[in-house]
This record gives structure tokens, C-alpha cells and sequence, in this order.
């Protein structure tokens, strides 16, 4: 059994108090001071008793922890952290300020498999999944440094969320407890390339959390040539995901489209991905591409997307435009990581 403190839910945690003779209720401070005061030490939890916080210690309970490694803000409020692992591996986060509204954007994997062509995360290859406690330790450990309470935690960092989906729904239910962090669920989006099994399980659970698909192209070819997981999954088959997400949970989805100058950014590609959305209950992110060195991409043409933007909204899809943040801190998923990671290497 894990014995990390810090991935407990509340009724595992009653569970173990009582096993070791502590009364129901102490669970629920233990919880808070778990995920409410962020406390990473089992000595400072004073609501155990003595003996008690002796036995855990012994027992070989622990609390994850992450430590800060760097740290890097951009005048636009978004403030970028390297994290190392316990067992050493480097992981990013970040913190995005919008109008006062905090969001953190974590990291659910050490690496990626999946090999975008566009990032920074995918050119790493794959470590390890992350632990439970270390995803959830990227927003504590965030909130302890910058004393903000965060709004909302998008699972769009470094790695595929669905390909480490027990931990990330733990993360995703532990947030959301009303004695801890309460993020609710229409507050945390989990972010997928788009597998097609790991969306129709999601629509499942009894939890909905919001759900973001990466499309970035809506021809098979194209898609495929930017996405390698597109060798895998069809667009049929990603659509019948999506609409299946649709009907089970009657929740919108978000499409994320990244507007890469010469690849995606054309006018009949636009029209694919109105045709694509067309039977999706859909809104759609165009997101101005972050290039990184080793990139061969660049940013779409910023009248390019405003055009592309108008063609989906008159096709009465609601469409936001991302443009990008953190230039000056290399922002961009993995970017950071994969600085360091080399630099190690050499
Ligand atoms: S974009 Fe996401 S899924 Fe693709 S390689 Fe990067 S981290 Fe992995």
C-alpha cells in the first residue's frame, strides 16, 4: 500500500487514524492540514498525539514533497516553477495570473510518450508517470511560495493525463474535497492529446471534471504529421469519444487548437475543423503557438488567426484566442524541463 499521507481521501485517512486508535474526527484535521496549511511534516501534525505521529513515521508513512529548483516570473504575471522529484527528475509548473484569478497548469508525467512535434515535453521522451503526491504537491508547494489561494488547476503541463489516469483523478478528487483545496470539479480541466478509451472512461466516472482535447488539426494527414498519437486514433474515433463525453455527461468539451504558421493556420483547414466540431457540443481555444529552441515551428500570423478565429464563430462556435504568455521565461510545456535535462546530460 502507498503509505504517502498526502493522496488519502478523507475516508481512507478515517480509516487509518482509526486502525491506529485515533477518533474519526482527527482525520479530518489531519486532511487539512494536509491539503488546506500545506503541511509536509508528520512531527508538526499536533493533532495526533505523540505516540501516534511516532507509530506513522515507523510504519514508514511519509508526506511527498517537491523542492523548488527555480523559479522564473515574466512580466505578465505568469510565473514559471522547476520542480525536482524525490527521486531527482524535474518536472514544471505554472502559475498564470488572469485579472487577479489564479490557475496552475501542472505536470502529470516526467516526460511524454506521446511526441508532439511542437513540444518541448514530447522531444524528453518518457520517465515515469507522476505520483498522486507529486501532483498535488506542485500546487501546494506553489501556493506555500507565492501565499495565493489558487481558483483553478488545469492538467496541461509536461506528460498525457489520461496515460496516468488513476493518479490524476486522485489528484482531481482530493482537490475538490470541501476540507481541502475546494477546487471543484468545474474548476480543474484535464487536458488530453485525445485518446479515445481514456475520454469514454472519464465519461464514466461519477466525477466531471472539465475535459480540453488537443486537436490542432482536423485532416488526418496534417494531424498526423504534428501528432503522432493521430497513428493510433482516427478523427472518427476521437470523434465518437467526444460525443459519447457529450451524452454521458452533457458537458462541453474544449477543443485546443495551436496555430503553427504554414501547417494548421490555413483557411480550408479552418473549414475542417468546422465540419469536425459541427455534431460536438464544442468551444474552441486557437492557441498562438510558444516556439522553443530545437523547434522547426513557428507562431501562426497573428491576422491569420483572428481570420481563422472569425470563420469558426460565424459558424457559431464560441472561440477564444490564446496568445501567448511567459515569452521571457520559456514557458512554453516542457521547455524549462527540457533546458535543464540536456544540460545535465552534456
Ligand atoms: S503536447 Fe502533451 S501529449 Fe503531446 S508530447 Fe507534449 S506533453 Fe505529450
Amino acid at each position: 500500500m502507498d503509505k504517502d499521507l498526502k493522496t488519502k481521501t478523507p475516508e481512507e485517512l478515517t480509516e487509518i487514524v482509526v486502525e491506529y486508535g485515533g477518533k474519526q474526527y482527527v482525520a479530518k484535521y489531519v486532511f487539512t492540514y494536509l491539503h488546506q496549511h500545506n503541511i509536509n511534516d508528520i512531527n508538526l501534525m499536533t493533532t495526533l498525539s505523540k505516540d501516534m505521529r511516532k507509530k506513522f513515521i515507523d510504519d514508514g508513512y511519509y508526506i511527498t514533497q517537491l523542492k523548488i529548483e527555480d523559479k522564473l516570473s515574466d512580466p505578465d504575471g505568469t510565473v514559471k516553477y522547476l520542480f525536482e522529484t524525490p527521486d531527482g527528475n524535474k518536472i514544471e509548473s505554472v502559475l498564470l495570473d488572469e485579472n487577479g484569478r489564479k490557475t496552475i497548469c501542472v505536470s502529470t508525467q516526467v516526460g511524454c510518450r506521446l511526441g508532439c512535434k511542437f513540444c518541448a515535453t514530447g522531444a524528453l521522451g518518457f520517465v515515469r508517470n507522476l505520483t498522486a503526491g507529486e501532483i498535488i504537491d506542485e500546487v501546494s508547494a506553489i501556493c506555500v511560495d507565492s501565499g495565493c489561494k489558487v481558483n483553478n488547476v488545469v492538467y496541461m503541463g509536461m506528460g498525457e493525463p489520461l496515460e496516468n489516469y488513476d493518479n490524476t483523478l486522485r489528484a482531481v478528487r482530493i482537490f475538490a474535497s470541501d476540507i481541502g483545496k475546494q477546487i471543484g470539479f468545474r474548476r480543474q480541466t484535464i487536458s488530453t492529446v485525445g485518446i479515445p478509451e481514456g475520454i469514454k472512461k472519464l465519461a464514466d466516472e461519477d466525477i466531471f471534471p472539465r475535459l480540453a482535447v488537443s486537436l490542432h488539426a482536423a485532416d488526418e494527414n496534417v494531424r498526423k504529421e504534428i501528432v503522432p498519437a493521430a497513428n493510433k486514433y482516427s478523427l472518427k474515433e476521437l470523434s465518437t469519444a467526444m460525443k459519447y463525453y457529450n451524452e454521458k455527461t452533457g458537458r462541453r468539451i474544449t477543443i485546443e487548437y495551436c496555430m503553427i504558421d504554414g501547417i494548421n493556420d490555413s483557411f480550408e483547414l479552418a473549414r475542417k475543423l468546422i465540419q469536425f466540431a459541427r455534431p460536438l457540443k464544442a468551444g474552441i481555444n486557437l492557441i498562438e503557438y510558444n516556439p522553443h529552441p530545437g523547434s522547426d515551428f513557428q507562431p501562426a500570423n497573428r491576422d491569420q488567426i483572428k481570420t481563422f478565429k472569425d470563420m469558426l464563430m460565424q459558424a457559431g462556435f464560441e472561440t477564444i484566442i490564446r496568445f501567448r504568455r511567459g515569452q521571457s521565461i520559456k514557458a512554453a510545456c516542457g521547455q524549462l524541463g527540457a533546458d535543464r535535462l540536456t544540460k545535465k546530460e552534456q
